[in-house]
């Protein structure tokens, strides 16, 4: 079973009153019985706080934005993904296309915090779990460039990750399927306003899906998220679509009822 998750990304935005107001009232909003798995994915500065308020909620988790590809040491300005893990964050965002945009990162950065993200020992519970944004620009689906786009990012992305050695390693792709979450976000469509059409969504999804078996994966057995100016008005329409698993909201997860309309959609 894929799990469904609604996960809020509130990039750069929110003082600390303002974040924890909306995750209190968010909190407040969820049924009892809350099946889906609510992310808050809040600035490095909020996380430590966001997380000590979801601690005893079920399905309730946090993400952090970003995360360093280095270890530990002398990095200025960074932080690892052992002290995320530390605080008790469950995943963290890579490849987000802003990141990629504005902060030049590449798959092979991507990939190198992917392996940041899961190295060590444990189970999946041990790991900082990656979700994964990929997507195309516009001018890549004019194009028709989308499927080339995304095996790129996504063979990159998972490149060298030593479990996707099968043949020594089989159980561990079941690992990285339990693991990492691919959240299917087309650039055109963050922050614009402009929401790809559910026939997008579900022809790109299934060929996401292909990929994966492609790349070694069960596509089948991981979860894919949309994300790209989602909101209450378009919600409804497009978690009813069978390939997407959830969203990646940026704008409306800032907005308590939009955030909380869109999760009791499902
Ligand atoms: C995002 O930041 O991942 C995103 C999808 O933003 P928005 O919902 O505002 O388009």
């Amino acid at each position: 079973m894929r799990k469904n998750i609604v996960a809020g990304n509130w990039k750069m935005n929110l003082k600390r009153d303002e974040g924890l107001n909306l995750v209190n009232d968010v909190i407040n909003l969820l049924p009892s019985d809350n099946e889906v798995e609510v992310v808050f994915v809040p600035s490095f500065i909020h996380l430590y706080k966001v997380n000590k308020m979801c601690l005893n909620l079920d399905k309730v988790n946090t993400a952090s934005q970003n995360v360093s590809k280095e270890e530990r040491g002398a990095f200025t300005g960074e932080i690892s993904a052992k002290m995320v893990k530390d605080i008790g964050a469950s995943y963290v965002l890579l490849g987000h296309s802003e990141r990629r945009q504005y902060f030049n990162e590449t798959n092979e950065d991507i990939n190198l915090k992917m392996i940041a993200a899961l190295t060590g020992g444990g189970t999946v519970k041990d790991k900082l779990r990656p979700i994964l944004c990929i997507g195309e620009s516009l001018e890549e689906r004019k194009a028709n460039l989308v499927e080339t786009t995304l095996k790129k990012q996504l063979s990159e992305s998972f490149k060298n990750v030593e479990f996707l050695n099968r043949s020594k390693a089989t159980s561990l792709i079941k690992y990285i399927q339990d693991g990492v979450i691919i959240a299917y976000e087309p650039i055109w469509a963050i922050g614009t306003g402009e929401t790809a059409t559910s026939k997008i969504i579900t022809e790109t999804h299934q060929m996401i899906r292909k990929i994966l078996n492609d790349i070694g994966f069960d596509g089948q057995k991981i979860s894919i998220l949309y994300g790209g100016s989602v909101n209450r008005n378009n919600a409804k329409e497009l978690i009813a679509l069978e390939d997407v698993d959830g969203f990646l909201i940026g704008g409306a997860s800032l907005d308590v009822e939009h955030f909380s309309d869109i999760y009791n959609f499902f």
